[in-house]
């Protein structure tokens, strides 16, 4: 694609980056079949395309976001199934980061669109507030059914009650397991790990974080979990809110970076959505003061999913077959952010279970991080479409790799669970609540 910046421009080195990128697009519209948001609603503007050509016109005119072309932006999920489907190699990712930000930026959204984003940027980065709102949640829960049914504003607070006063939510008693720093190896030690407890995940499920600890310990790793170490920035990043990515950002590096020691395998982290970003952050924060963006990309190098970590190490079984079907439904963050896509099959496998796959598995489910909240159409129609597919294949639980994916696809009367509490009890841990033995 030809691009027309000016000199001036490109002395910026992010314009450079966005120049680069938006060049190496061909138009040849192979992204947009596999767009959720342009499957959805059928705009070329709501496709990848589509979207490239606004934001190039958005650059280059060096002024404020329009409302159409945030609201465009504003549509997409970041899912990135676009990048694994084009065969130019178009870096989206960094292209729609910085457009976020440019747009949040430069364009005054409507009051109520203000005022929720500032809430959720709020909240939902620290587990302690996150706490009180899912009460106050719970005892708004009765009066959804009160809210009108139409307005944006009026959806977006029915989904933000339905999904803080989910099923998934509420049935959760397991302690907090993250308040420990230092959980040891049971017998010989042959690894030593970070983990990053984040924040939304140690709330809404404290129970994925047990079981990680759990099996790694089983395994002969140490897990460490630095306690200055919260949200990774993800929520805010695609919020386009770049100084309070790099101040939540900032302080997890600085306490990652403190936690290291030489014998420190690996960060692991057991939410997709976060592993992605964090796997960034020596881009991300590439313009920052050199002692961060040293540390930052220190932290990216040894950033590994869950499932990749144990895989390497070498995961088995030491209970009988269960018998259990699994769909396993890929998080978009893990296929398309990460690129991991047969570790977590293999894993499952590995435990005994029959793994079954859902058609067009390469689509997001609609959670997005607070894409549900934000985009509550868009969103509810993908997990309808989602839970089709996985509900047709008969599985007694559905798996997945990321806390948001798993609340988004709950309270469809199959269990969800995350992967690695499914190879935590097939390695001699509980079973996972919801699951019947
Ligand atoms: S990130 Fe996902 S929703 Fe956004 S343009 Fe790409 S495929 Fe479409
Ligand atoms: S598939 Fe890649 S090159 Fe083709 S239009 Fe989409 S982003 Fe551009």
């Amino acid at each position: 694609m030809q691009t027309n910046f000016t000199e001036v421009q490109l002395r910026d080195p992010a314009i450079q980056v966005a120049d680069s990128i938006l060049r190496s697009c061909v138009h040849c519209g192979f992204c947009t079949a596999t767009c959720p948001s342009f499957i959805t609603v059928g705009d070329e503007d709501d496709s990848p395309r589509g979207r490239i050509y606004l934001i190039k016109e958005m650059l280059e005119s060096g002024s404020a976001a329009s409302a159409p072309v945030a609201f465009h932006l504003d549509r997409c999920l970041s899912c990135l199934s676009c990048m694994t489907t084009c065969p130019s190699g178009v870096d989206y990712m960094h292209l729609i980061d910085h457009a976020r930000t440019h747009v949040e930026q430069t364009f005054r959204r409507p009051w109520h669109d203000r005022g929720l984003r500032a809430v959720l940027a709020a909240i939902l980065p620290y587990p302690a507030r996150m706490r009180w709102a899912l009460r106050a949640a719970g005892l708004a829960r009765p009066f959804v059914g009160l809210i009108p049914q139409r307005g944006v504003l009026f959806a977006r607070m029915r989904a933000m009650l339905t999904l803080a006063a989910s099923e998934r939510v509420v049935a959760q008693g397991v302690g907090d397991v993250t308040a420990q720093t230092v959980h040891p190896a049971q017998g010989t030690r042959r690894g030593r790990v970070l983990l990053l407890a984040g924040c939304a995940q140690r709330v809404l499920d404290p129970g994925i974080h047990a079981a990680t600890i759990r099996l790694l310990n089983r395994m002969g790793v140490e897990v460490v979990i630095p306690q200055a170490a919260g949200c990774c920035g993800a929520l805010t990043h695609h919020m386009g809110k770049h100084a309070a990515f790099v101040a939540q950002a900032g302080a997890t590096i600085r306490a990652m970076t403190d936690a290291l020691d030489e014998e420190t395998d690996a960060i692991i982290i057991n939410v997709s959505g976060c592993g992605t970003v964090v796997k960034d952050y020596g881009f991300a924060l590439r313009g920052e003061d050199p002692d961060l963006a040293g540390k930052a990309a220190k932290i990216s190098a040894l950033a590994m999913d869950v499932s990749a970590y144990l895989l390497k190490i070498g995961y088995q079984r030491t209970r009988p077959e269960s018998g259990l079907t699994i769909a396993y439904h890929a998080a978009c963050s893990l296929q398309h952010g990460q690129k991991i896509t047969d570790a977590p099959k293999a894993l499952l496998r590995q435990a005994g279970f029959r793994v079954v796959e859902p058609r067009d598995a390469h689509l997001c489910c609609g959670s997005a991080g607070t894409y549900n909240i934000l985009q509550p159409e868009i969103a509810s129609s993908l997990r309808a479409r989602k839970l089709d597919t996985l509900t047709a294949l008969s599985p007694d639980a559905i798996a997945a790799g990321n806390i948001g994916c798993l609340t988004q696809l709950a309270g469809a009367g199959i269990p969800t669970i995350h992967t690695v509490e499914l190879l935590d009890w097939m390695a001699g841990g509980p079973c996972p609540a919801g699951l019947k033995s």
